[in-house]
């Protein structure tokens, strides 16, 4: 009987591997760099160095394939479709097929987010639920529509991109070429961009100031843990924002509930409570006090593995 599954949560600088049971449960976990390989067959070359022994050990026959998240990840095609955080810019690169052929087993990729909100779905926040949203708030904000108890991939693959939904017309330049994207504002990055906005516009006291350019999302925790008003108002204003713009996506979907994931996430209740009271200031009448807000229920360091296995299942 296949009782594991092998997933692959590949990063910007590290990709992550791990061995998972049906319980959602790690045995055996380990990472290689996704940088420093010239091509892309040298970095397959080095998954098939890392994993093929390992696969050897566990016997193929009880592993039933291999999950793989990836940025831009397409679940159709198991494509990376021009991932803009990966070494190989610019390429489309069939990467399901790729590790499938050199482990010999399996292979499925979706994108980081999806693979996310199927982690949750097996294992943790929404496990039995049929209708949710996942929103990982991390660098950028990427998300994972489940609705009828299915993912939604879209025509293409390439449905849930809630970070380049326009929380604000004409808004702050995103890295997509167009003007006021969800992630510009909700997100690691985005919250220190707000900061520096405000920090050259206000003169109020706050311990965030003097940091020249170098300041980060952690700061600003930090400093809103400490009690400071501007950093308190920082996460106000990015809650704000982000309750409005997941007010108008509920109206898509009707999730049973919201489940927020990586870094920025992890203000916890500064960022989820006023961003819980948003929302419900901006919901339609109908979905009112319906929609749960979640944080995720899965390890921080193992989220990505597991998510990936998940898809294996
Ligand atoms: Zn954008």
């Amino acid at each position: 009987m296949q009782t594991l599954a092998l997933g692959i949560d590949i990063g910007g600088t590290n990709t992550a591997y791990g061995i998972v049971n049906r319980r959602g449960e790690i045995l055996m976990k380990g990472s290689l760099p996704t940088t420093g390989h010239a091509t892309v067959a040298d970095y397959i070359a080095a998954i098939n160095t890392e994993l093929s022994p390992l696969l050897e050990k566990l016997g193929r026959d009880n592993v039933v394939g291999v999950g793989i998240g990836a940025p831009n990840g397409n679940f159709y095609t198991g494509e990376i479709i021009f991932a803009p955080n990966l070494p190989w810019q610019g390429v489309i690169i069939p990467m399901a097929n790729l590790v499938g052929e050199a482990l010999g087993i399996k292979a499925i990729l979706t994108n980081d987010a999806n693979a996310a909100a199927i982690g949750e779905m097996a294992y943790g926040a929404a496990r039995g639920m049929k209708d949710f949203i996942l929103v990982t708030l991390g660098t950028g904000l990427g998300s994972g529509f489940v609705a009828n108890g299915q993912m939604v991939y879209g025509h293409d693959g390439l449905a849930g991109e809630l970070g380049h939904v326009i929380a604000e017309r004409n808004g702050r330049k995103c890295n997509c070429g167009r003007y006021g994207c969800l992630e510009r504002y909700a997100s690691a990055t985005g919250i220190v961009i707000t900061a520096e906005l405000w920090l050259a516009e206000r003169t109020d006291e706050t311990s965030l100031r003097g940091h020249n350019g170098k300041l980060t999302a952690r700061m600003i925790q930090e400093a809103a843990q400490k009690g400071d008003t501007f950093a308190l108002e920082l996460y106000e204003y990015t809650a704000m924002i982000l309750g409005q713009t997941l007010a108008d996506m509920v109206a898509v979907t009707s999730p049973e509930a919201i489940v927020f994931f990586g870094g920025l996430a992890n203000a916890g209740d500064m960022l989820l409570v006023p961003a819980k009271k948003h929302l419900e200031e901006q919901l339609l009448n109908i979905y009112k006090n319906k929609v749960k807000i979640l944080k995720s229920g899965l390890p921080d360091a193992d989220a990505a593995i597991l998510g990936a296995s998940a898809l294996a299942w």
